[in-house]
């Protein structure tokens, strides 16, 4: 079924897993060294801490900790200080038994899954923890779903630890991680370990610093030269609608598969719209059959000389719609006219339009096809144009 081929563009295609945590995050210096300032005390003199990450999807919250907590725990290997980390993801563990199971089993890989009650389990827990000797730092990942189920009273369970047993060689930290606020829906007895002040926020990925992800992921993950340069801007400007590298990164991957199986042997922006057609397509057969006959005209030869391209100029598009025009036997409208037409395309959201300066000092329109594969849109429309 899978016949046995060489890849000519991926080159490790786990780097483009969402699993995969890259050794250095870009664009999140800042949240790891607050991390750093606030887990310090941990390291060094065995204090517990509490941190709550929030942002939104693909901010690159659990890539962050997780690294940071790898990165923390090698440390302390170097350093001969005992300290380990386990990461629940509360959306696979949704209960206060479930998440405290998994924390067990870290320690106990053999603990049976039923038959103890949610106390009964954090005892042991706590057993445990004294046993070992260890500064544990607990990761509650996606906690939106326990609180939201008001399982905050696991969380109060946890951060209490500390309090009752005072030891300086093993202590308990958490780091809650969730996509809203939700620190308002802790109750004030819990609310009191997690400070507000130690509330870090991912916020979203602006164009550049997605298309920076793209750019270093692609060079990891592909082998050299085989994306080009306007193929990573374009799956940066179309994740950049939601500042989510997760998207981006599923953008690449899906292009870098789409482009394997081509004779090209690389990835353009066509494999990107390919990929992005794959994932999510605004643009429907309803819409395209409510255009008229100019618009249709005008959208055909945008597709047409877009073809792998990012971007075309506004002329370059204009020239090939004169020949379109002749091959369908109509006139070709004027300058202004079809300058409109490229406008209510825009506004109907088929095409996107930017303007740039350019060295002589005039200012240009690209036209940019963010939603479909240029050949997909073209034969569409060959198809339901009336001749
Ligand atoms: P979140 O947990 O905020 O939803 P993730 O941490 O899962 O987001 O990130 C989504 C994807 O994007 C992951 O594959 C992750 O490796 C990648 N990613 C996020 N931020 C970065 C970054 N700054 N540098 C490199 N990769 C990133
Ligand atoms: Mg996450």
């Amino acid at each position: 079924m899978f016949d046995d081929r060489r890849s000519v563009i991926i080159k490790d295609g786990r780097k483009l897993s969402f699993e995969y945590v890259p050794e250095r995050l870009v664009h999140r210096e800042e949240q790891m060294s607050t991390l750093k300032m606030l887990f310090r005390p941990v390291f060094e003199e065995g204090r517990s801490e509490t941190a709550f990450v929030t942002g939104s999807v693909g901010t690159g919250k659990t890539a962050t900790v997780k690294r940071f907590c790898a990165d923390m725990m090698r440390y302390g290997a170097e350093k001969g200080i005992p300290l380990d980390y386990v990461i629940v993801n509360c959306r696979q563990r949704n209960t206060e038994a479930g998440v405290i199971l998994q924390v067990l089993r870290h320690f106990d890989a053999g603990h049976p899954d039923r038959g103890f009650s949610a106390p009964e389990m954090l005892r042991t827990l706590r057993g445990l923890m004294e046993s070992r000797k260890a500064r544990l730092v607990i990761v509650l990942d996606e906690a939106d779903i326990l609180i939201k189920k008001n399982a905050v009273d696991l969380i109060y369970q946890l951060s209490r630890f500390n309090e009752e047993y005072i030891n300086l060689s093993s202590s308990v930290s958490m780091i809650l991680i969730a996509q809203e606020y939700i620190l308002d829906s802790i109750d004030t007895a819990s609310l009191s370990t997690f400070k507000r002040t130690n509330t870090i926020r991912f916020s979203k990925y602006t164009r550049d610093e997605l298309r920076d992800i793209v750019k270093i992921r692609a060079d990891e993950s592909l082998f050299p030269g085989k994306i080009r340069d306007d193929a990573v801007d374009l799956i940066a400007d179309i994740s950049s609608e939601w500042g989510d590298a997760r998207f981006a990164i599923d953008l690449l991957d899906k292009s870098a598969r789409k482009g394997e199986n081509k004779d090209e042997g690389e990835v353009t922006a066509e494999e990107v719209r390919e990929a992005k057609a794959m994932i999510y397509s605004v643009v429907t057969e309803s819409k395209l059959a409510d255009l008229d006959l100019n618009h249709k005209l005008t959208l055909l030869a945008i597709a047409r000389s877009i073809k792998d391209k990012a971007y075309i100029t506004t002329g370059a598009a204009e020239k090939t719609y004169g020949v379109v025009c002749e091959e369908y036997n109509e006139t070709a409208r004027k300058h202004t006219q079809f300058w409109t037409y490229v406008q209510d395309l825009e506004k109907s959201g088929i095409i996107t339009t930017v303007v740039r300066g350019d060295a002589e000092g005039g200012r240009t329109t690209y036209i940019s096809l963010p939603d479909i594969p240029s050949k997909v849109l073209a034969h569409k429309l060959e198809d339901i144009i009336d001749v």
